[in-house]
């Protein structure tokens, strides 16, 4: 049986989000800022096309935005996570088998699945739901293996005559996207491989796809080889495998049975927090972003319907398991309803460093950060529920002052004071 999977990705996610409860920004150039409003994590086409490039500190394009009228958004953690696992809900009905791999990607293994018409026809099914469903642009790549699909998902993000579905199963058309597509843009190559690479010749896709298999295991690593492998058709990455670590991590189950019991889905969210930060650990990385959500069926006729995600933003990053999992479980509390009967729960750590750069916030005192207290002085820090606040031994922060988001959209889907107005 011939493997097949597709990666659904959404086209300038922050900004899509703010879009959705915002129609009069729809073609005006939009940039999302990170934390603290530092630089540029997203962009729409308008921006991109005045030259903002991802990444640029805020401070750096000041007069751009004057100039053009740019409209900032400073990172909305609650409604991004919350939209997010709306399209991911929508895509699981979709498909057999989902991995969410980023808070705005999602894989789809579509090995043995029994399609109605054409795979871009199924391509473009995805697309029209997700729009319809939820109301973000999303393009969609198919192909054979995980590493094809991104490249399919790239190409239909770069041609825009492809209206942003590529079907990529045929070794000739793969062939020849490989040929114009630099190897930079290979999933799991990363800057420093991308310029070894090149220096000893190896400048397209095609070109590495034509590697011999013991030379880039002497001058790389194994992954490389899969890598290649990979781009000759055979599968080296299933789901929830992949050549680089993930921009988020996401646990999350449907119950094999409803469940109505606070305490029962509680213990789900528990475990579910325990694994991601373990997972945190093992990627050498530390998070700033937790996100909880919980949701009855999405399709049934019978039950009322209920779905909720809550986020909460650490001021100091961390992987310690305590700190993620009170977060979890204060976003749980800030979320739970009684009388639904529910059937999926999860749990998504997002916003990543590495453990050895962490950058301490203004007010802490790094002599305490490395002490367990020091970490649980983060606790106290932690802020931006979905709806409200959460903070710990029933100390509320006096003031927000440690985080600056002075161009924060409200959180339309997440909180009751912010659920937009249609007049
Ligand atoms: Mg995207």
């Amino acid at each position: 049986m011939s493997s097949l999977f597709a990666l659904v990705d959404c086209n300038n996610f922050y900004v899509s989000c703010e879009r959705l409860f915002n129609p009069s920004i729809k073609n005006s150039p939009i940039v999302v800022l990170s934390n603290n409003d530092g630089c540029v994590v997203s962009r729409s086409q308008e921006a991109k096309d005045l030259g903002i490039k991802m990444a640029v500190p805020a401070f750096l394009i000041e007069s751009v935005i004057k100039k053009h009228n740019i409209h900032v958004y400073s990172s909305n953690y609650a409604l991004y996570g919350d939209i997010s696992s709306r399209v991911m809900a929508t895509l699981e009905t979709l498909a057999p088998e989902l991995e969410v791999y980023s808070i705005d990607e999602a894989f789809l293994n579509l090995s043995g699945f029994t399609l109605m018409g054409s795979l871009a026809d199924y391509g473009k099914k995805i697309q029209k739901t997700v729009r319809q469903h939820v109301g973000v642009p999303v393009c969609v790549g198919m192909a054979p293996t995980k590493t094809l699909t991104k490249l399919a998902n790239y190409a239909a993000k770069k041609y825009a005559a492809t209206g942003g579905v590529v079907d990529l199963s045929d070794p000739e058309r793969q062939r020849k996207l490989m040929e114009i597509t630099p190897v930079d843009e290979v999933w799991g190559v990363g800057r420093k491989s991308a310029e070894k690479l090149k220096k000893i010749g190896i400048k397209t896709v095609l070109q590495l796809a034509q590697m011999d298999l013991d030379r880039a295991h002497k001058r790389f690593s194994i992954l490389m080889v899969k890598t290649i492998e990979e781009l000759n058709g055979t599968v080296r990455f299933d789901l929830e495998d992949n050549p680089v670590s993930k921009k988020q991590i996401m646990c999350s189950r449907s119950f094999a049975e409803r469940m109505t019991d606070k305490e029962q889905v509680r213990e789900t969210i528990c475990e579910f927090a325990a694994r991601v930060a373990e997972r945190l650990r093992g990627d050498g990385q530390v998070c700033s972003v937790v996100n909880v959500f919980i949701r009855t069926g999405v399709f049934s006729s019978v039950d009322p319907q209920y779905s909720n995600s809550a986020t909460a933003k650490l001021s100091v990053p961390t992987s310690d398991t305590r700190i993620i999992l009170k977060a979890a479980t204060d976003l749980f509390e800030s979320i739970w309803k009684d009388g639904h009967r529910y059937a999926k729960s999860g749990v998504m750590l997002g916003d990543f460093c590495d453990k050895d750069k962490v950058q301490l916030d203004l007010f802490s005192q790094p002599s305490t950060q490395s002490a367990n207290e020091g970490l649980m002085s983060a606790i106290d820090q932690i802020n931006e529920g979905g709806r409200g606040k959460v903070w710990f031994g029933g100390q509320r922060p006096k003031e927000d002052w440690f985080m600056r988001r002075a161009h924060l959209s409200p959180a339309y889907t997440t909180r009751w004071e912010d659920l937009p107005v249609v007049n």
